[in-house]
């Protein structure tokens, strides 16, 4: 276990080492594999019920029959397999997309490589949020805390000190020195030399990570189910009491007539349903993916599409997070600074005079603050380009002494760093202790403006340190607020000079003030555009912020969300009155706002709550590990692809691209898929419905069976399947984010959908019934006549359905508007059913298996009339609707 302590394995040794010792990695073989998709598909009734039914035709000396039925028990299990299969597939894609990455010191460099990757011996960097990717020995804590609870079951963060003593039997939560695989850094920084890596860690020992994959069925999978249980019982209730009614007419045979109510009840029951669903989600996810927002559970899908309030960080989400330096204030001085993003370009101006040398010590301090005071790396390539580690506030920081020619690592080595306390955004600022070369004290302070200044009693004026009474605290307050209106960030800088250092030395008073710091963050011009469609979709976005009110109200003014859904001006909270709310407040506090500035992560968790108790859906994102209790409180918890490691675990949704308007793309998709699903089920339900009308009418007038048991089985097939999964891939209405988002309370059946279906249904059947009536009177109800009848019924119904999913699309949109052609998945399945209608009453083999015969011209002619005949009734109501809804009203 040779590695250099400060430099690393070089990349041949990591590379051998992993060829080697294999890749770290704990084996997640609970995927589920083909074969187990294949027979999962036996499991439930409908495999039975056929079988049933293939059993009584062989026995009737049906043996075609029974043979045909076999064949679609195997049909009806390949297509719940090509469901499932395509859902798994598109899962196993996202998992693959969400694997962790690690820090490492390699060959003396800071490199980012996928936790896979590490190998014994490799150097870790360790820092707050993220997950532990090995088992390893500390050579380096910074006030690291690490929480164990997925090893010890403790939930309290561990202190990890290298100095405490370990008693050779110490248990794993007693090892002070050494981290675990898939533990969490919660607060502090470190670096891990690696011991173990994949099984042999402990983790690995005790299997405590193998991802326990959620295969909990998500909320509409759930209901799906239920509904699917419902309808069971129902449609074996029906079909019993059509076995029966028509067994005790007399002139059908029992167990014919039990051929046909099995069949019947097989093509009633929505059998694939809870597929269907898990299909449509998991292929939306995959649309979602590819649009930068990564789905981690299921469920988040129907849930956005919910969504009422999207709660977003300021930096990062709606801005760029590519800070920049603009300007450094020192006493009276102001020094600007040109150039954007990290790169090197521009340089440092002084009432519009470049400054070209380093000479004078205030700027120098200034700058020297801004660099030692700094976790962050910038690794900058021959091709100009450069990589960000590290916080994009504190890279802006030493671009800032670059462009003034200041070099960051020649200043670490004449200052090295004795000890931190790291920034988090409860004390708003960070401090670093170094050594001078003349063997002084230097203690570096940098964050919050208005904390800075607090804990200051001088400032640095003209080379010396003055006093700064209240009149100049106020002035620097006042210029602070002022640029923070302009939207920018502002930072102070402070500085103490020491004879020697102490770990209890107070930071809160007698700071010397150095001066201020402005960077600006661009808007990510997209945010803007994204919130307003936001609005018209009936979502309040709030952008919550830890920066100061005025950076806040600035940015909001500029992204259009100084106003609130109704266009009134909305308030700007401010963390510290937050504070003091009970719940009465929070609940006014929360109702129009739309920014709250100087949040603590704290307070962002029962921002979330108050909305909630509002009947809000909200979702929130988060960077920090602190984040976690809001995220997992929120609807929909969305981490971003720059987010700490724990916050993407505890997300349900990871935004790859850190971009706001992904989280608006995926809303939409959320509310597409939902609308898709109901879709589906509205037309599956509607055509279920017939066929059971269709058989059940025919008994009660007396007429002669209108359907034989393999007709029914085929339309099951041929209708039920094609153009029902065309609708669940509908593509997006153009109405669909400027309508207000779904009630999510809704039943999935509400009464208004259960009526639609009734009405359709009794539509279709009618039609059918009427073709059947036609064709019963022309034809006569014996024998040929008799089977001439039934296919033109037989015909009637399929077209029927296949017309009806036209209409099906939507219940207000006409389908000869706009749009008519944009589901192309509709056309193929309605030219695939037509063809196999086609191929059904003209190719010998199915004729003899359907009982079909060619219609004649004049039958066709009824066929053709009476399967128009809802199409164009439906359509009628439709427009009946579109005119008693109110003008500019969105059209859903
Ligand atoms: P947000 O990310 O929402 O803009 P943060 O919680 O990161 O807010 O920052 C809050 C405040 O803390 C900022 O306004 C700034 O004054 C200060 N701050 C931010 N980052 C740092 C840092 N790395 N070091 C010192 N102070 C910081
Ligand atoms: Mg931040």
């Amino acid at each position: 276990m040779l590695s250099d302590a400060a430099r690393g394995l070089t990349d041949a040794d990591a590379a051998q080492r992993l060829a080697e010792q294999g890749s770290n990695s704990l084996s997640t073989a609970r995927r589920r594999t083909a074969m187990m998709i294949f027979f999962s598909q036996f499991r439930s009734i409908i495999p039975l019920l056929l079988l049933a039914a293939t059993v009584i035709s062989w026995c009737l000396g049906d043996h075609y029959e029974a043979l045909a039925i076999l064949l679609v028990i195997a049909l009806n299990a390949a297509l719940g397999f090509f469901t499932e299969w395509q859902a798994e597939k598109a899962l196993s894609s996202l998992r693959k997309q969400a694997q962790p990455q690690a820090e490492v010191i390699r060959a003396g460099r800071h490199l980012q490589v996928p936790a896979t990757d590490l190998v014994t011996g490799d150097l870790v960097v360790l820092s707050a949020g993220i997950r532990v990717p090995a088992d390893g020995r500390l050579v380096q804590s910074i006030q690291l805390q690490i929480e164990e609870s997925t090893l010890t079951g403790e939930s309290l963060a561990v202190n990890k000190n290298l100095e405490a003593v370990v008693a050779a039997d110490a248990t794993l939560g007693d090892r002070f020195n050494l981290a675990f695989l898939g533990t969490a850094v919660t607060a502090g920084r470190g670096l891990m030399l690696v011991t173990a890596t994949g099984a042999k860690t402990e983790a690995g020992h005790i299997g405590s990570l193998l991802d326990a994959a959620e295969d909990r069925a998500t909320p509409l999978e759930q209901k799906l189910n239920r509904l699917g249980r419902v309808l069971l019982l129902l449609v074996a209730i029906l079909c019993a009491i059509i076995v029966l009614v028509g067994w005790l007419r007399g002139g059908i045979e029992f167990w014919a007539m039990m051929t046909i109510g099995l069949s019947l009840a097989i093509a009633a029951v929505p059998e694939g349903l809870p597929a269907v669903a898990t299909m449509t989600l998991a292929l939306g996810m995959r649309r979602m993916a590819r649009r930068g927002a990564l789905v981690r559970r299921l469920p988040a899908v129907e849930t956005l599409g919910a969504t009422t309030v999207i709660c977003a960080d300021k930096t990062g989400t709606l801005t760029r997070n590519e800070m920049s330096v603009c300007a450094l204030f020192l006493g009276s001085r102001r020094i600007e600074i040109t150039g954007v993003g990290f790169g090197l370009a521009g340089g440092l101006k002084e009432d519009g005079q470049p400054l070209t040398t380093l000479g004078d010590e205030h700027l120098q301090l200034a700058l020297r603050i801004g660099v030692l005071c700094n976790d962050a790396k910038i690794d900058r390539f021959t091709d100009g380009s450069e990589t960000v580690l590290g916080d994009p506030t504190e890279a802006a920081l030493i671009v800032a002494a670059e462009k003034a020619g200041m070099k960051p690592s020649a200043q670490l080595s004449q200052y090295p760093r004795l000890r931190e306390i790291p920034f988090d955004s409860d004390s708003q600022r960070m401090i670093t202790v170094h050594r001078t070369p003349q063997g002084r004290i230097l203690v570096l302070i940098k964050g919050a403006p208005a904390v800075l200044l607090s804990a200051c009693s001088t400032q640095y004026v003209n080379g010396a340190f003055v006093p700064l009474d209240e009149a100049a605290r106020n002035q620097w307050l006042e210029r602070n607020h002022l640029l923070a209106n302009a939207a920018l960030r502002v930072l102070g800088l402070a500085y103490l000079d020491l004879a020697e250092d102490s770990p209890e030395l107070d930071f809160s008073k007698g700071l010397g003030f150095v001066g201020l710091v402005a960077m600006s963050d661009p808007l990510r011009p997209e945010a803007a555009i994204a919130i307003a469609t936001c609005r018209k979709a009936g979502i309040r976005t709030v952008m919550i912020t830890g920066d100061q009110v005025a950076t806040a109200t600035g940015i909001a003014r500029q992204l259009g969300l100084d106003t609130d859904l109704k266009g009134r001006s909305a308030p700007t909270v401010h963390g510290r009155d937050l504070a003091k709310l009970d719940d009465a407040g929070w609940a006014r506090a929360v109702q129009n706002a739309t920014v709250f500035a100087r949040v603590s992560p704290e307070q962002k968790l029962r921002i979330v709550e108050a909305l909630q108790r509002q009947g809000h859906i909200v979702a929130m994102t988060g960077d920090g590990v602190n984040d976690a209790p809001a995220m997992k409180t929120a609807d929909i918890g969305i981490a971003m692809g720059k987010s700490s490691a724990l916050a993407r675990d505890n997300a349900d949704m990871v935004i790859t691209d850190d971009n706001f308007s992904s989280i608006v793309s995926a809303v939409r998709e959320g509310r597409i898929i939902y609308g898709n699903i109901l879709r589906f089920l509205r037309y599956i339900l509607s055509c279920n419905f017939s066929e059971i009308l269709v058989i059940f009418a025919a008994l009660l007038l007396g007429w002669p069976l209108p359907l034989v048991a393999l007709q029914i089985l085929w339309l099951n097939l041929v209708t039920d399947t094609f153009p029902a999964f065309a609708l669940a891939l509908e593509p997006a209405s153009p109405g669909v984010m400027r309508q207000p988002p779904r009630d999510p309370s809704e039943a999935l059946l509400s009464r208004r959908f259960l009526g639609l279906i009734a009405w359709q249904g009794l539509l279709l059947a009618a039609a059918t019934l009427l073709a059947y009536g036609i064709g019963l009177s022309r034809h006569g109800s014996d024998g040929e006549g008799l089977k001439q009848a039934t296919t033109m019924a037989f015909m009637t119904l399929a077209l029927v359905q296949i017309f009806h999913a036209f209409s099906a699309r939507s219940h207000v949109r006409s389908i000869f508007g706009r749009g008519s052609f944009s589901n192309r998945w509709l056309w193929g399945a309605t030219a695939v059913c037509l063809l196999l209608q086609a191929t059904a009453i003209s190719l010998p083999p199915l004729q003899r298996l359907l009982h079909t015969v060619p219609p004649s011209l004049a039958d066709w002619a009824v066929i053709l009339t009476c399967s128009l005949l809802p199409l164009l009734l439906i359509e009628f109501f439709k427009n009946l609707r579109r005119r008693s809804q109110p003008k500019g009203k969105p059209i859903p």
